[in-house]
């Protein structure tokens, strides 16, 4: 990483006359390249002629992220993209798209990525990217952290001021932009298109967990290369010059932020686009023509740049959260569990350890439902549909396990990766699969005695087990059914199974 502050300050700086600190990330896919030669022009620029260096603003410059795919250079990846004659390759060596990997972190690169973005807290973040969604007539695109999402006063900032001022300056200097187009395999224009919501996964969705105001700048590949890369640098001398003059405002949006979110007392996630509210905008693109393919009997999409058109279309932009939840004053995590423990320690999470063996009295949660994911997906099967019943109950921790107060900066990533139900969860990602299967049983033959000891023991197993056999009498007539029922409701089953080994305690 590169620093520059024309102060010659290299470190972080965190005094009330602090500067602003923007963090850029060019070649998290190496392919799409703009932003590392735009970077390269730029710093030459502001190298030449220091007077130019901003002096409110620290600039941190990632070159290139992903070094492997950067040196996997070849001429066919990339399909369609209109050059650089080579390209990076997307992946890293083990194959990773790194920007699935902000929350699971299996690689190295996202380990010094939080090193990167934990030392600095950036108030602002920029991704360059290139897309090849649908064709239109933008060269430079951008996706803003989805509003509902972010929250609190850092939303309405970015909202009512940045964002605004970032695509009026690109207007002005002739290269209009409009947010992302999500759209593949149909016309924009033909239904509208939504906003795309990068969730902590994403690199800016992980910065928004933060309070970072995050874009991901996005160049559409159909456009000659240069071209692409002069919106890049432009771009870059809009968000300097945006970050100079509004330092103070920046500072301040960062600390109402964490103000705001430390003041919360749940947490909204797992969200989705809304289709009722929406907003218009004015769309340049191309004429969508049907021809038929010569390949195959079918067909195929054609854009006609002779035939340019504005259209007012529906944008949706509005996010709902599906899952709400409450923030406990503490978690406990087990010790146990070291790989949940070195990443929250790599996001700088504070952590309590217990002195002594302790039983507590706290809510666990269990699995009551769960979709085990059927398909690879970024190195994991990742599950979704996860719901949990909660109970209250005393469990005993040791010496050195974890109290998680959620008090602190990283409330919202805490949230996020110890949230047994959210879809960026840990839960999700397959660090606590070992909970979703049985450790021990029973032998039919000798637990048939048992069985009967425990009803004879037990009215209120009696009345239960009765009810059962009456509302399943298939069921009654197995014996594994029937001593699997008694099993489950004896003091044999084991706890742990489908309990998530995160508690909280208020
Ligand atoms: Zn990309």
């Amino acid at each position: 990483m590169m620093v520059v502050n024309k102060s010659k300050r290299f470190e972080p700086n965190i005094t009330w006359n602090r500067n602003a600190v923007w963090l850029i990330m060019n070649g998290i896919h190496p392919g799409e390249s703009e932003g590392i030669d735009a970077s390269i022009l730029y710093l030459t620029a502001l190298a030449k002629n220091p007077k130019l260096i901003p002096d409110s603003v620290t600039i941190l410059l990632i070159p290139a992220y992903n070094i492997d795919g950067l040196r996997n250079r070849k001429e066919f990846t990339r399909a369609n993209q209109n050059g650089p004659v080579e390209k990076g390759f997307r992946a890293s060596a083990c194959n990773y798209d790194l920007n699935r990997d902000f929350l699971k972190a299996d690689t190295k690169n996202t380990l010094a990525f939080y090193q990167i973005f934990q030392k600095w807290q950036p108030d602002v973040f920029l991704d360059t990217h290139t897309s090849n969604g649908a064709d239109y007539q933008y060269t430079m695109t951008l996706i803003t952290t989805q509003k509902q999402k972010l929250g609190g006063p850092a939303a309405d900032f970015l909202y009512n001021e940045m964002n605004p001022a970032i695509y009026k300056d690109m207007q002005k200097k002739g290269f209009e932009m409009c947010p992302y187009v999500n759209v593949f395999g149909q016309s924009p224009d033909q239904e509208g298109y939504e906003v795309f919501i990068e969730s902590p996964k994403f690199s800016t969705g992980y910065a928004a967990l933060f309070g970072t105001l995050a874009f991901v700048a996005e160049t559409h590949m159909l456009k000659p290369y240069p071209d692409r890369v002069k919106a890049t640098y432009l771009l870059l001398e809009s968000f300097q010059n945006y970050c100079q003059t509004h330092k103070q405002d920046l500072v301040r949006t960062k600390e109402l932020q964490q103000i705001w979110m430390l003041k919360q007392t749940s947490y909204p996630t797992n969200y989705k686009v809304s289709r009722e509210a929406n907003k218009t905008i004015q769309f340049k693109g191309y004429e969508l023509e049907k021809r038929n393919s010569t390949l195959g009997n079918y067909e195929r999409n054609f854009y006609n740049k002779n035939k340019p058109f504005t259209r007012a279309i529906p944008y949706y932009d509005s996010c709902y959260a599906t899952l709400t939840q409450k923030i406990p004053n503490y978690f406990i995590l087990p010790q146990s569990w070291s790989k949940v423990k070195e990443r929250l320690k790599a996001n700088h999470v504070q952590a309590i350890e217990l002195l002594r063996d302790t039983s507590i009295l706290v809510t666990a949660q269990y699995i009551s439902t769960i979709k085990n994911g059927q398909n690879p997906y970024e190195g994991h099967f990742v599950h979704s549909g996860i719901s949990c019943i909660n109970k209250q109950m005393p469990i005993t921790f040791y010496a050195g396990d974890w109290m998680i107060p959620t008090q602190q900066n990283g409330i919202r990533y805490i949230q996020e990766v110890l949230g047994a139900e959210s879809w960026d969860g840990f839960m999700a990602w397959n660090f606590f699969d070992p909970i979703l299967n049985e450790k021990e049983g029973f032998s039919d033959y000798a637990f048939e005695e048992d069985a009967q000891l425990l009803l004879a023991n037990s009215a209120e197993l009696r009345t239960k087990f009765e009810d059962w056999k009456t509302q399943n009498p298939e069921k009654a007539k197995s014996k594994f059914e029937v001593l699997g029922y008694l099993y489950k409701n004896s003091p044999y089953y084991e706890k742990e199974h489908l309990r998530f080994p995160v508690y909280s305690v208020d």
